[in-house]
């Protein structure tokens, strides 16, 4: 197989990075929102997109079943980016990694007492490090979704999760206390398949990095 897989996740990514392909000459030929198909040809003969769920992206690529891939900075750093060359950071899919707990709640001064703090979040390394980092002790518990419930319903003292607008943390009456990282979304490469494809794979990374206005990182 000479031909290039990309693998995206449907929603804000694939809305994101649509005009990004656009620049290598890449238009997927069907929309993933209203087609069923996971793999979904484009403008160009030789080049293919598979839709994946955001965080298997990494996986697609490492194991080389997808040659190039998008994933949050989130992903790459929850699930880890071994074996992943990321020469681009796209600049979309833009959010911030925050510890948020309901309003009233004195997150400065329970840290200060030293409490042992329940923590609902998706993002358990992330979170584990980033607690351990300031000395704060947490007891964290796994969501998989609508951590902003868990407060609410008495099942954690604070969250860990992406914020944007701050519309949903102010929706169930939550607030931002604290700022982990700057999340946006990066282009991740297979490094077998940059060195055996390598003259149809940079062209796509500049293509791109010139629309992102940044250079690609050599390796
Ligand atoms: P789902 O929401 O369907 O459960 P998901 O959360 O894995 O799946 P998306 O919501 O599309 O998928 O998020 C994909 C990526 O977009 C995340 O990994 C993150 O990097 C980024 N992202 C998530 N939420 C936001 C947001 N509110 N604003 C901007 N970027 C976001
Ligand atoms: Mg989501």
């Amino acid at each position: 197989m000479n031909g290039i897989t990309i693998a995206l996740s449907k929603g804000r990514i694939f809305e994101e990075t649509l005009p990004l392909l656009a620049a290598a000459g890449i238009e997927p030929l069907e929309n993933p929102e209203t087609s069923r198909k996971l793999i979904i040809p484009t403008t160009r003969a030789d080049v293919r997109v598979v839709i994946v769920r955001a965080t298997d992206a990494p996986t697609y690529v490492q194991y080389g079943a997808a040659d190039i891939g998008v994933a949050g900075k989130d992903v790459l750093l929850e699930h880890g980016s071994e074996g992943l060359y990321q020469p681009l950071d796209l600049k979309i899919a833009k959010c911030r990694m925050m510890v948020a707990v309901p309003v009233g709640f004195d997150y400065e001064n329970a840290v200060r007492q030293g409490a042992r703090l329940k923590v609902a979040t998706k993002y358990i390394n992330i979170a584990r490090e980033h607690f351990a980092a300031k000395g704060v002790h947490v007891d964290l518990i796994k969501l998989y979704g609508s951590m902003e419930l868990a407060p609410l319903a008495g099942l954690a003292d604070a969250i860990v999760d992406l914020v944007s607008t701050g519309s949903t943390l102010k929706a169930n009456n939550l607030v931002a206390v604290e700022h982990i990282i700057d999340i946006s979304s990066r282009l991740i490469v297979n490094q077998a398949a940059l060195k055996l494809k390598r003259e149809k794979i940079v062209p796509i990374l500049d293509a791109i990095a010139s629309v992102v206005g940044s250079c690609v990182v050599k390796s």
